[in-house]
């Protein structure tokens, strides 16, 4: 299932907007918080599809028939640029574990490049609802490499990709090496460069956010 949280009228509308915007992505810290509230409100969205279980709460003056999620996920994401997206769920699933993978773009000087995935830290994933944040679904591969990364940590009985900008390429690409997950896109652009860069997209989101880095 893929869900364009932009097909709806909001307030994310506003923080896509400026995420794109070259004259707003100078100031690097409302890049960050962007990104962070996107993170925030797909968690929200997400965690309408889980379960939940009634309790019962004393308040002062009586008790309360409440609702509590049964259960917290693992929220995943690639370093570094997946890092306030990620800030942005774990503001919301305050008690969630973590985990955290390296993968970075090896480029070739044909202008190829390849995916490398060095350093995981996952807790058991045997059975856990799994939420991957990776703010540019481009090609897909390096989603579909983690995605095959973390199941050797354990087997989630679902997973979720939270994304803020969407390429239509890349999200075939996860649907059919991974026909069961859940994708949540900011937005969805149609074009993908040579180099793998989203058109219209956004730029690099980890040099926006963080700097720019040398080239591996
Ligand atoms: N990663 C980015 O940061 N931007 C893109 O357009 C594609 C991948």
């Amino acid at each position: 299932m893929v869900i364009n949280l932009s097909d709806k009228n909001s307030v994310l509308c506003n923080w896509i907007s400026e995420l794109r915007d070259m004259s707003v992505q100078t100031d690097r810290m409302r890049f960050r918080r962007n990104l962070e509230r996107i993170g925030e409100v797909a968690a929200y969205e997400i965690s309408k599809t889980l379960e939940f279980e009634d309790i019962e709460v004393q308040t002062p003056l009586g008790s309360s028939s409440c609702k509590m999620m049964k259960e917290q996920p693992v929220l995943a994401t690639i370093l570094r640029a997946g890092l306030p997206l990620h800030q942005g769920m774990l503001n919301i699933f305050d008690h969630a574990d973590n985990a955290f993978i390296s993968a970075y773009r090896k480029h070739h000087r044909d202008g190829s490049f390849e995916i490398n995935l060095e350093y995981i830290s996952s807790p058991d994933l045997d059975n856990r609802i799994l939420i991957i944040s990776d703010p540019m679904l481009a090609t897909g591969s390096s989603l579909v490499k983690t995605i095959h990364f973390l199941k050797e940590e354990g087997s989630p009985k679902t997973i979720h990709i939270v994304t803020a900008i969407a390429c239509t390429v890349g999200i075939e690409f996860v649907r059919r090496e991974e026909p069961n997950v859940t994708i949540w896109c900011g937005d969805i652009d149609d074009e993908l460069t040579a180099k793998g860069y989203i058109v219209p997209g956004l730029g690099d989101a980890g040099d926006l956010a963080f700097g720019t880095k040398q080239q591996a």
